[in-house]
């Protein structure tokens, strides 16, 4: 007699109809039924045209105007001077002339964060104090999620990371900063400059009517002739 014979009587193939595992069979249905309800709830919105635009809303903005960044006495205070030669290559911006200590204000409404390469302080070397801010909406030609970056500051922005702002709110002032050592002053005149970067870390989005970089940089000097002071 083998192993496999005389163990078989011991554990019959059959199911136990005085032990049903209840338990088991309780969780299963109540995850069943979980996954009903919640397919139900996303198909009753996916189906309703009315609601499913109020859903969409709340995470949605309506488009804004975007403001220009100087006060208006500046407004003609820069030229197209987009891919003019600079010591580190081509300029990706547009450099808005004013006297230092002039407000900065934020272009469109979003989230204050720090430039790539940046410090705490928002220092790099070829821009000095900095901020970017990522568009939370479509504003003029902005795109929500672009961001735009304000250079040379004479300091850092009174801003902490993550601060929510409206378009027109003053992030910092103009200065001419720039080099390895923080809070250097360049020689250069004092200036703004600006530059638009699409989507994170790119041109994500819709196609751009404007020149492009391939650092994800826009030409910012249209966008600026659409603002509004
Ligand atoms: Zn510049």
């Amino acid at each position: 007699m083998s192993e496999y014979t005389r163990r078989a009587p011991e554990t019959p193939n059959v199911p136990d109809d005085r032990n049903p595992p209840r338990k088991r069979k309780r969780g299963i249905g109540g995850t069943v039924f979980f996954f009903l309800v919640a397919a139900s709830l996303v198909l009753f919105i996916a189906q309703n045209d009315g609601l499913r635009e109020r859903v969409a809303s709340l995470f949605e903005r309506e488009p804004g105007e975007a403001v220009f960044p100087l006060p208006p006495e500046y407004g003609d205070s820069y030229t197209n001077d987009w891919g003019a030669p600079r010591s580190q290559g081509t300029h990706e911006g547009t450099d808005i002339y004013a006297p230092e200590g002039t407000p900065i204000y934020s272009i469109t409404s979003g989230t204050i964060t720090t430039a790539y390469g940046s410090n705490d302080d928002g220092w790099n070397t070829l821009g000095g104090y900095t901020v970017m801010i990522r568009a939370d909406r479509d504003s003029g030609p902005v795109q929500r999620g672009d961001r735009l970056y304000y250079a040379h500051m004479s300091e850092p922005t009174p801003l902490e990371d993550g601060t929510r702002i409206e378009a027109g709110d003053r992030i910092g002032t103009v200065g001419r900063t720039a080099g390895e050592e923080p809070g250097t002053v360049a020689d250069f005149p004092p200036h703004l400059h600006l530059g638009w970067y699409g989507g994170v870390g790119g041109l994500l989005g819709q196609e751009r009517e404007y020149e492009t970089a391939g650092s994800g940089a826009i030409n910012p000097y249209p966008l600026l002739r659409q603002t509004i002071s």
